[in-house]
């Protein structure tokens, strides 16, 4: 395995060179914290969204799905409390002129106050600027991470609106739409996934913090006394998707508490999900118990009772919330990571994702083995225009078939299915598959039975 130091530059720069993560307006010198999915990295990341809403919501019976709108009654933004507390700390830089997050720093111990955004130094660590080796000014300013925009179209009548400041807030707005159209019964979850802005202060993670990024979340609403219970088993369920679904390796995943003086005053409790990225361990998921604040304050905004009837103990609650959230960037850039093998063969480096055969953005590479030959040209394409209505299916004819499987294991495609003279003789093709590099004859009448189980997502 490469060093953990140069294995984010490696990754970045596969993302680049084969088209999975583009920097944002780039021929404009680019946007700091934005970016673009390209051709291979827009089906990654739909695979990842399918498996999350296939195994989350189809396959649950209380799970609903909602697809919120991304702007919002800025009253609700005020009601979740961003408005007033959603800051970060900044300190500056006297020599490089940086902005940095302090609560970030090594020494540093820092608390805030979630009403009002206010922070409080409770230790104060060294003064060198990470970055340059210059000077921080111990002073603390606080930023609000709220992206502002405006609705209307007349000038001095324009309203302020946020972008949304975190995915999931248009569940507790659409709540009582749910309560009163499907007829949930407690427990039941409302879940998403969606767009979040925030003006992240710290960059250069790559996709671990971007100003722009999606989230999928899950609320989860239960009677209080069995709050504690579902917030238990949510823990272990998420746990085990990220291992047995998403297939990210158990050493690289850990679990973390969030501290006393960390965990917001109406939470009960908080857990992250932390992955060990190339600086360390740090957020991939958080799951939250969270009491009922968020629906007692959209409650009190509105002035619309967010309680509902709980059929089985005839009486009125306004449920408690289990919350798990992740980050879809995230996930998909500690996949990259986890995935990522480099080998010598022969005396030759090979590079290649392993990544879960249903993920993967390209599922099968169909392969002629001389381009010039017509009639092999041509079977290998009827293969292709069959296999490609089920499957995501590349053909390649460019150069030896050496170089393509190099490239196919380079974006991480699982089989290559290569096109030879045998194939006339006995309608026959050979599959390679990625990690083994073992290679099997078969029938191509039994291609879509033997790839199917493989490629279908679990
Ligand atoms: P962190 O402090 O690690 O930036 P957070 O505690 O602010 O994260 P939450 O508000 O709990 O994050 O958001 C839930 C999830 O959304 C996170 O676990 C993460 O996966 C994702 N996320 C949050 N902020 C960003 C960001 N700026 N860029 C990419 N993903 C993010």
């Amino acid at each position: 395995m490469p060093q953990e130091n140069n294995l984010m530059q490696k990754i970045v720069s596969l993302c680049k060179r084969k088209g999975f993560v583009y920097a944002s307006s780039e021929i404009y010198g680019g946007l700091a914290g934005i970016y673009d999915f390209g051709p291979r990295g827009v089906e990654l990341l739909n695979n990842l969204k399918n498996l999350w809403w296939k195994n989350t919501v189809r396959e649950q019976e209380n799970i609903y799905g909602l697809d919120g709108a991304i702007l919002m009654h800025p009253k609700a933004w005020e009601a979740s409390g961003h408005v007033a507390g959603f800051t970060d700390p900044l300190v500056d830089c006297k020599d490089c002129k940086s902005r940095i997050r302090p609560d970030k720093l090594e020494g540093w111990k820092l608390q805030k106050d979630n009403l009002t955004g206010d922070w409080k130094v409770l230790e104060q660590g060294s003064l060198e600027c990470p970055l340059c080796g210059g000077e921080l000014l111990p002073e603390i300013r606080y930023f609000n991470t709220l992206m502002e925009t405006s609705l209307g179209v007349i000038e001095g009548e324009k309203t302020k609106a946020y972008l949304k400041g975190e995915s999931c807030q248009n569940i507790y707005l659409d709540y009582k739409n749910i309560v009163e159209t499907m007829s949930p019964k407690l427990p039941f979850g409302i879940a998403q996934i969606g767009k979040a802005f925030r003006n992240e202060i710290t960059l250069g993670k790559f996709l671990f913090k971007t100003r722009e990024f999606e989230q999928w979340d899950i609320e989860y609403f239960v009677r209080p006394s069995e709050a504690k219970k579902a917030y238990e088993a949510w823990k272990q369920t998420r746990w085990d998707w990220y291992t047995s679904k998403v297939k990210l390796s158990e050493k690289n995943l850990r679990w973390r508490q969030h501290g006393k003086d960390e965990l917001i005053f109406y939470a009960t409790d908080a857990w992250d999900i932390d992955y060990h990225y190339p600086w360390g361990w740090d957020e991939l998921e958080g799951i939250h118990h969270r009491g009922n604040y968020d629906l007692t304050q959209q409650g009190k905004f509105s002035g619309i009772d967010l309680s509902m009837h709980d059929e089985e103990k005839d009486q009125k609650v306004t449920p408690y919330i289990i919350e798990t959230s992740g980050g879809l960037g995230r996930t998909f850039f500690s996949l990259l990571l986890d995935s990522y093998r480099e080998e010598e063969i022969k005396g030759r480096d090979r590079i290649y994702l392993s990544l879960p055969p249903y993920l993967a953005p390209v599922q099968i590479a169909i392969l002629p083995l001389v381009r010039t030959d017509q009639q092999l040209v041509r079977t290998a394409r009827k293969i292709y225009e069959e296999l490609k209505r089920k499957f995501v299916v590349e053909y390649d004819e460019q150069g030896t078939v050496g170089r393509r499987y190099r490239r196919q294991d380079e974006i991480g495609t699982p089989f290559c299915i290569t096109v030879d003279s045998q194939t006339l003789e006995d309608e026959t093709v050979t599959i390679r598959e990625r990690d083994s590099m073992k290679q099997e004859r078969i029938k191509i009448d039994n291609l879509i039975a033997e790839l199917a189980p493989h490629l279908e997502l679990p």
